[in-house]
């Protein structure tokens, strides 16, 4: 194990994390950004955006390869791949410890994303990667001319199942309510998909199958009715649930754990900011990620500079 010692840590490389990074490091903080995958984030599995101003179309990988790029030009230094053991925002100054390293920082900004969040219904960690998928663009492909569900009513599940039509030959759109809450454009590229067939005021109970997924159990919320729907795959896209195991209980977070911070990004402890989808916001884009981490880059070079004064 090395010992580590940055001006400030940035915990996630998503676009909320690399915007940080390139903000911190242009104001010449010695900078670090610790992911425990690759860099990138989410965005890196969208197949494209069409509202990340500047582009009016670009790939969620190649965007964030830009990001990444641009954050280089100011030497972040970049630790991926990391299995993080622990994290102590308490102390000063902050410790992080990975399987390789401890590393210290005087301020920290958690960029750790969200996840999907699960349905939590029999058969759905059974069928998980033989049937149950939380990414149509990585397994979209693996469906091709079959039949697939994808439950929810949000952007994600409108796109993801919209997307999944260049492969199948039909898709439920299961949803608990009658009204979308996709944005207005999303919804009416769905209603004009002759492949998309809405399941309306419907939950799903139960993922039927032997090796690989066959059929849901089905209830209609509405006449209480239950059926069984033939499907070789379902696409859960319910919502997403902040990526906080190792703060909890160390920082002020919402009912659904996302952290609360004020509007410089700072969370209830000195020095430590969120941002991104970890953050309680109340909108998720890459754009929005991409400010609050210029924010809070802005700040926490504030904090860190104010803390060498004190020591001067
Ligand atoms: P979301 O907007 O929270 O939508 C979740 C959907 O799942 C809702 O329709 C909800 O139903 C339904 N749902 C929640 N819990 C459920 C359960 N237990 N069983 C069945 N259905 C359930 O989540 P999201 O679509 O993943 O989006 C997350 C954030 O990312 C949002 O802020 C979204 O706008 C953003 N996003 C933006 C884009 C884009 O702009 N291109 C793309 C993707 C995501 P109700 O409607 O009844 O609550």
């Amino acid at each position: 194990m090395t010992d580590l010692y940055f001006d400030v840590i940035i915990l996630g490389g998503g676009p909320a994390g690399l915007s940080a990074a390139l903000y911190c490091a242009r104001g010449e903080l010695n900078t670090a950004i610790i992911d425990t995958n690759m860099l990138g984030g989410q965005p890196s599995n969208y197949l494209e955006l069409e509202n990340y101003p500047g582009f009016k179309r670009i790939g969620g990988y190649e965007l964030m390869e830009k990001f990444e790029e641009h954050a280089d030009m100011f030497n972040v230094q970049k630790f991926s791949m990391q299995e993080i053991l622990s994290v102590d925002l308490i102390s000063n100054p902050k410790v992080i410890k990975t399987k390789e390293h401890v590393f210290s920082a005087s301020s920290v900004i958690i960029a750790t994303g969200a996840k999907p969040m699960k349905l939590g219904v029999n058969g759905e960690i059974e069928f998980a990667g033989r049937g149950v998928s939380y990414c149509a663009v990585c397994d979209g492909a693996f469906y091709k001319d079959k039949i697939v569900a994808v439950v929810g009513g949000g952007n994600s599940a409108v796109e993801e199942a919209i997307y999944l039509t260049q492969f199948v030959k039909k898709v439920y759109l299961v949803h608990r309510r009658d009204e979308l809450r996709a944005d207005k454009i999303i919804q009416e590229r769905a209603f004009k998909n002759n492949k998309i067939e809405f399941v309306w005021d419907s939950v799903v109970q139960k993922i039927n199958g032997k090796d690989l997924v066959e059929s849901l159990s089905i209830k209609n919320v509405k006449t209480n009715d239950s059926y069984e729907l033939s499907v070789d795959g379902i696409f859960p896209y319910i919502g997403i649930v902040p990526n906080v195991e190792f703060f909890n209980g160390q920082i002020e977070q919402d009912s659904k754990g996302f952290i609360i911070t004020n509007n410089t990004m700072e969370t209830s402890i000195n020095g430590v900011y969120a941002i991104g989808d970890v953050r309680n916001t109340p909108l998720r884009q890459v754009v929005t990620a991409a400010s609050d981490g210029a924010v809070a880059g802005v700040y926490a070079s504030k904090y860190v500079q104010a803390l060498h004064e004190v020591k001067i």
